[in-house]
């Protein structure tokens, strides 16, 4: 039942209670002590007025009744406000009483009517009229928060009031009860309308307030979000700082890597020029069959310790990403014959056929680095002869589309050959890879070769892969394009790949070198080739003999103390007569890392061999700066 009352919005508030309800039940108990006080004037007004016709005891026993009333509803209004901070439950009790009361008061109002309320005396019954008309209007503002409660209330003296009249009969009075009951509409509808608006404002309040919360709470999770933002962006910067640190130090490493690749490069090919130099020239002297053999078998063994120095080199370029390839004009047909020719009688002494097929539409001449393209065939056809037993390897060369300006390639080197299982073939290009473990013992190698290949033909744009069958054979496959060189360029190349005269050259050379053992290798090599040498052990010697005699090559070693090479070559040139033969320079360093041939041509020398020398190989070019004198 005091749900009833107290519901206002009929169930929109969970279980009916909620902000607004309390806030209406606030305000009825907060206007509780005046209106309990005006009520209680008035009905001691009604007294003094109708007292004189009604009996003492009858008014003094209302008048009592009303005045506990007034009391206890005191006593629940200051329990509602005692209770307040306190428990839930002592406020609905305060609150269920004080609604009681009210309804109570009501009635009490109700008896009132029915007891003053005399037929025939006119005075009396204005005073109760004019009485509970105002009794009833002035409780609008202070009950229609509650508007059922309002509603209960006035319908204890209004309800009775309008049977009575109706009872009374007549005209007058019928008229009475007519006015009572529009009147008590008219009250029911303001009371409606009342409570109407204050419920729309309170929950516009309450809604603002809501919102009000929201956007504190959203300004604070904004503001915690923005914190969290710095710490982040701190946080950040800490790591990217870290990063660059570690970058750095990365950096750092990698040139210590690679002065450390340089410098050993550098201390190992010197001695390797010893070795190789010497026994090259041991080769020339008299010597009975064993000691022949001896000799081979240590000159091959340089070789092969040369080549794996190479590969670890090219590696650790691949890897520091300063591999640059060339782009020149060159022949792949002759290239591929070239090697056919150079690998024969390795295939032979294993009683293997090396044959190589060639697509006729390959163009005559292809741009690209022949040198590197020339790494890859090697590998490819060095590694098929080293594990083909019996059969073939055959290199084949097919064109998959020619355009005027470009071709693609497919190159392949089949081989009928131990073969290689599918596991192992994915990890075949990985570096220092071999298919088993007993291939390193049987045939050797260090499985880095297919490794560097696959960077190479990466490098070039290309793809790599291999197809293979264990115990039939494998085919190491690259694909590649290339552009196709202009016409012409093929004489250049041709020019430039021109075997030299294998004879005696002629001329007056200036060695320039420090290194005691390769003073005498080359020395000897020289000689042995016709020369006519002169030695400087430094660059400053150098430019002194330059200064007294004509030359017409110098062989200039890049590091030396005093002087170094790339100085004494930049000194040189400088005091050149401008008009008069260029002095051929060429570089014979033990500096074999990227970007020292650049430096050797930038100091203004004009070609670079790499040392160890090969005999061949200096003959070569030499001949190529001298010219030949006779076969
Ligand atoms: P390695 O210097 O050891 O030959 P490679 O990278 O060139 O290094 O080759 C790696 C391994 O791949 C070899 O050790 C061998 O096991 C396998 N392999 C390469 N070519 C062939 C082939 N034609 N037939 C069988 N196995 C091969």
């Amino acid at each position: 039942m005091f749900k009833f009352f107290l519901d206002y919005s009929g169930g929109k508030e969970k279980n009916g209670r909620g902000p607004v309800t309390d806030e209406l039940i606030r305000l009825v108990l907060d206007s509780g002590h005046s209106s309990n006080i005006s009520v209680f004037v008035l009905a001691v007004a009604l007294i003094v007025m109708v007292r004189p016709i009604i009996a003492p005891v009858v008014w003094q026993g209302w008048l009592a009744g009303m005045f506990l009333l007034f009391l206890l509803k005191f006593g629940a209004i200051f329990c509602y406000h005692g209770k307040k901070k306190n428990s839930e439950a002592g406020i609905q009790t305060c609150v269920r009483a004080y609604v009681f009361l009210i309804f109570l008061t009501g009635v009490m109002w109700g008896l009132g009517v029915l007891l003053f309320f005399k037929h025939n005396a006119i005075i009396e019954q204005m005073a109760v009229f004019f009485i509970i008309a105002g009794l009833t209007a002035g409780a609008i503002p202070i009950l229609s928060p509650l508007r059922k409660l309002y509603y209960a209330y006035i319908a204890g003296p209004l309800l009775p009031f309008v049977c009575l009249l109706l009872h009374y009969g007549g005209q007058y009075y019928t008229i009475m009860a007519s006015i009572m009951v529009l009147y008590t509409l008219m009250l029911i509808n303001s009371a409606t309308r009342v409570q109407q608006s204050l419920i729309t404002s309170l929950e516009m309040s309450f809604a603002n307030e809501a919102l009000v919360a929201d956007l504190r709470q959203a300004s604070e999770e904004g503001e915690a979000l923005n914190l969290e933002l710095i710490t982040e962006n701190d946080r950040r910067k800490a790591t990217e700082d870290e990063l660059v640190q570690a970058r750095d130090a990365a950096e750092a490493a990698s040139r210590a890597k690679d002065e450390f690749l340089a410098n050993m490069s550098h201390e190992i090919r010197t001695p390797m020029n010893g070795i190789l130099g010497t026994l090259q020239l041991l080769q020339d002297t008299k010597m009975d069959g064993v000691q022949s053999d001896y000799v081979k078998i240590a000159y091959s063994s340089a070789e092969s310790l040369l080549s794996i120095l190479n590969d670890i080199l090219d590696f650790s370029k691949i890897a520091a990403r300063k591999m640059v390839l060339e782009d020149i004009p060159f022949s792949l047909q002759a290239l591929v014959q070239d090697l056919v020719t150079l690998l024969t009688s390795q295939a032979q002494a294993k009683n293997v056929a090396l044959v190589a097929e060639i697509d006729p539409r390959v163009p005559e001449m292809l741009l690209g680095d022949p040198t590197r393209m020339r790494q890859v065939l090697i590998n490819f056809m060095t590694n098929g002869i080293k594990f083909t037993e019996q059969g073939e390897v055959r290199v084949v060369v097919q064109c998959l589309s020619a355009f005027a300006s470009r071709v693609m390639l497919r190159i392949e080197v089949r081989d009928t050959g131990i073969g290689i299982s599918e596991k192992k073939q994915h990890d075949l290009f990985q570096s220092f890879t071999q298919a088993d473990g007993s291939t390193t013992r049987k045939y050797g190698g260090t499985g880095l070769g297919l490794a560097i290949v696959r960077q190479l033909v990466l490098l070039m744009g290309g793809k790599i892969g291999v197809e293979s069958v264990p115990g039939q054979g494998s085919v190491f496959w690259c694909e590649l394009d290339f552009p196709v060189a202009a016409l012409g360029a093929q004489d250049e190349e041709k020019k430039a790949q021109a075997p030299q005269a294998e004879g005696v050259l002629q001329g007056h050379v200036l060695l320039v070198e420090d290194n005691k053992v390769n003073q005498l290798v080359a020395g000897k090599m020289l000689a042995g080739m016709g020369l006519t040498v002169d030695l400087a052990e430094n660059g400053e010697k150098a430019l002194a003999a330059l200064a007294e005699n004509r030359y017409d090559l110098v062989l200039m070693d890049c590091q030396m103390p005093v002087l170094d090479g790339y100085e004494a070559t930049r000194a040189f040139r400088s005091r050149e007569v401008q008009g008069e033969k260029r002095l051929p320079i060429i570089a014979m360093t033990a500096n074999a890392m990227e970007g020292d041939r650049r430096q050797c041509l930038e100091a203004g020398m004009d070609d670079y061999l790499a040392k160890p020398v090969k005999k061949e190989l200096l003959r070569k070019l030499l001949g190529q700066w001298l010219g030949p004198v006779s076969s």
